[in-house]
């Protein structure tokens, strides 16, 4: 079996005309949540090198990395974006890291779609990585979860080692590919329907709620 390689380094360093928290702010679909997403931004650190990842700002949930031109900037914002405004306003519960991830996944997929929509051909590319994310994090997750598959199968599988490197999760938090997987299942499943990304998210806060209020 052969997985795609995430070679998309000039996709990714593919420029926009704005800074990534200048187009989030001024999209119309995100107007439920403009304050949370002001909030958020103020209390980020969007200067870091290191990789995009949530961190935790006077109980809430924040964006850690940097804010640039480019479609890297955007999606890692984008992502980190999901997980806060989910796990801002989701109670505590053991469905809240599969939702979170989910809504991540989905909010990096459709807000790069979004300001690629004149570029056909980049979004096409945009597309494909997406989608070679989805394969690997189902590979991440066979991996973990019944280790052997791939050597019993004797096929050869193949990736960028760098995608590994990047896989922290997998050595820090047991179990968690799962998570990655049940986001990819959801996330290719939901593809076809053309479903709003706000009222998603506002459907996973409120099963979250009602669920834990049981
Ligand atoms: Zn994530």
């Amino acid at each position: 079996m052969t997985l795609p390689f995430l070679d998309s380094f000039d996709l990714l360093k593919h420029q926009i005309k704005h800074s990534a928290t200048e187009f989030i702010s001024e999209l119309k679909i995100l107007k439920r949540y403009q304050k949370n997403i002001e909030n958020i931004f103020a209390d980020s650190e969007l200067t870091s090198s290191r990789r995009y990842r949530t961190i935790t700002k006077s109980g809430n949930l924040a964006i850690s990395g940097q804010n640039l031109n480019d479609i890297w900037s955007l999606s890692g914002i984008a992502h980190e974006l999901g997980h806060c405004l989910y796990e801002n306003n989701a109670k505590n519960s053991f469905l809240k890291p599969f939702y979170s991830e989910l809504i991540a996944h989905i909010f990096e997929e459709q807000i790069v779609s979004l300001i690629l929509r004149d570029e056909p051909s980049i979004l096409k590319e945009w597309n494909h990585y997406q989608f070679s994310v989805d394969l690997l994090n189902l590979y991440f997750f066979i991996l973990e979860w019944h280790p052997g598959f791939f050597e019993q199968q004797q096929r050869k599988v193949r990736f960028d080692p760098a995608a590994l490197l990047f896989r922290e999760s997998l050595f820090l938090i047991p179990g968690y590919q799962l998570v990655y997987g049940f986001a990819s299942v959801w996330r290719c499943l939901l593809r076809k329907q053309n479903i709003s990304i706000v009222d998603l998210l506002e459907y996973l806060i409120n099963a979250t709620n009602s669920n834990y209020q049981k």
